[in-house]
């Protein structure tokens, strides 16, 4: 819950850290930019003006050729079209005319100090022009030149507070665009929203009833995105664990049920021996069938451990090079007994005389046991199991087929999981412990190679493995 709510608080704190240096940004860098351009723009202006007084009234003025009141009535109308003070001063700071107030010969203004290089370079001062004002004041000035000297200035004032003013009015927009663009970059939050916060907060409830073994639980992230990608993987990761417990708890019924029916068997015959059911004449037969119910607890016994074993550390193959056609013949032979029963023949097709392959023989062996043992039990009566060999490209395929009572279509992914004996064998096969499938594969699949079956129910089954053969049947 706290992970949940940090993360959009983050969020939405990240969006005001943006808010608030966006109004930074504009209050200072924007601002001071605004200001020197407005400055620039309104002194390349006004020196325009300057020059322009300069070249036509002020050099007349010099020149003698105008009056001094003609030149005021001039500049008095410049001067309320421009907003602005305008000066004509002589080089020595004399003021020669001021547009602000009405030309007074006797009283005359000097600016003390005025130096006209002050500007160092630039053609506009911005201060209280050598004291002569209160407030800053933008000052632009052009000479006056006739023959070739400097016969005085013409200055224009501005005050700036007026260009503050203005400068102000750009940076309200500016202020009103950055609430517009902070309102709308509130569209990412949705978008937050609805792309990474809402899906994740479904992923971790998923995780959270997960975590509390609800491995049922079910969720539904819409998008190809990551997230997507994500959500559908924790669900596939939560399902396969779901499965696996299911697996699990199968397996731990199976093994109970695959005990207890020989050990109720084992007990029933005991205690009818012992209260006398059965008569002491008749204890030979049953103390014969509880030997065979115990030799089957041993068998099961030995398969889990043998599965246990796999399990926990893989399997440990004792390889040798051995003559795989031996094998073959011998296990073959072993079920001599209950094939005559069931009149059943083997019919070998081996290649060759002899064929080596590299594998652990022990187990081999075990393998064909399980195949035949399978192949024998799921056969009819008078039917024939023909075991096949043939070489290829370093391998030994080996095929067991018979022609009994096949497995359904939809038993055969099945078949290979641990006491899985199909509803058929269960009234059948009473003995089955639906693992020696399960152990043939480990086998197998320990050696690197494959099994697989082909089956046709009421036709029958084909299992088939590889083996690989030996180097020294090279030199054979
Ligand atoms: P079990 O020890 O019970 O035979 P397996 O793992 O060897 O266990 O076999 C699992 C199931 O696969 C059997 O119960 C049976 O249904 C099916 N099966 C295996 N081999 C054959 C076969 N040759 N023909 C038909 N069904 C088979």
């Amino acid at each position: 819950m706290i992970m949940r709510k940090t993360l959009y608080l983050k969020f939405i704190l990240g969006y005001f850290i943006f808010g608030f240096f966006g109004f930074v940004v504009v209050a200072t860098f924007v601002s001071n930019m605004t200001l020197e351009h407005l400055k620039r723009e309104k002194a390349d202006a006004l020196y325009e003006e300057a020059t322009l007084v300069a070249m036509t009234y002020a050099s007349d003025l010099y020149n003698s050729e105008t009056s001094l009141d003609t030149v005021k009535h001039q500049l008095d109308a410049l001067d309320i079209y421009l907003s602005s003070t305008i000066w004509i001063i002589n080089p020595s700071g004399r003021m020669i005319l001021d547009s602000s107030s009405p030309v007074n010969v006797e009283n005359e203004i000097v600016i003390e100090n005025f130096d006209p290089t002050v500007s160092s370079g630039s053609y506009y001062t911005v201060g209280n022009f050598f004291g002569s004002f209160d407030e800053q004041m933008l000052s632009v000035f052009s000479p006056i030149t006739s023959n070739f000297k400097v016969r005085g200035y013409v200055v224009i004032h501005t005050p700036m507070s007026a260009i503050q003013a203005s400068c102000n009015s750009l940076l309200n927009i500016s202020y009103i665009m950055l609430v517009i663009l902070f309102l709308l970059s509130l569209i990412i939050l949705i978008f937050f929203t609805e792309i990474v916060y809402l899906p994740l907060r479904k992923i971790t409830e998923a995780t959270e009833q997960y975590a509390s073994g609800n491995m049922h639980y079910e969720f539904q992230v819409d998008s190809e995105d990551e997230i997507g990608y994500l959500a559908a993987t924790l669900s596939y990761m939560a399902s396969e664990i779901a499965r696996s417990e299911d697996d699990q708890k199968k397996f731990v019924a199976n093994v109970s049920h695959d005990f207890r029916s020989p050990l109720t068997s084992i007990k029933g015959y005991l205690e009818a021996m012992l209260d006398g059911t059965i008569p002491p004449e008749m204890h030979e037969k049953y103390l014969n069938i509880v030997l065979n119910e115990t030799e089957r607890l041993t068998k099961l016994t030995n398969s889990l451990l043998t599965l246990n074993n796999i399990n926990t550390k893989g399997m440990l193959l004792d390889r040798t090079d051995f003559e795989l056609n031996r094998i073959i013949r011998d296990t073959a032979a072993s079920f001599e007994g209950t094939c005559r029963q069931k009149s059943i023949a083997i019919e070998l097709l081996l290649t060759g005389d002899f064929i080596y392959v590299n594998a652990d023989m022990g187990k081999i062996q075990q393998v064909f046991y399980n195949l035949l043992d399978n192949a024998i039990k799921f056969s009819h009566q008078d039917s024939v199991i023909r075991i096949e060999t043939n070489e290829k490209s370093n391998k030994v395929y080996i095929s067991v087929k018979d022609s009994g009572i096949g497995i359904p279509k939809d038993d055969l992914k099945l078949i290979w999981n641990r006491f899985y004996k199909s509803d058929a064998s269960r009234g059948k096969d009473k003995k089955g412990t639906g693992l020696g499938l399960s152990i043939t594969r480990e086998i197998i699949h320990a050696h690197g190679e494959h099994i697989n079956v082909i089956s046709t129910e009421g036709v029958g089954s084909e299992f088939i493995f590889s083996l690989p053969v030996s180097d020294i049947d090279d030199d054979i």
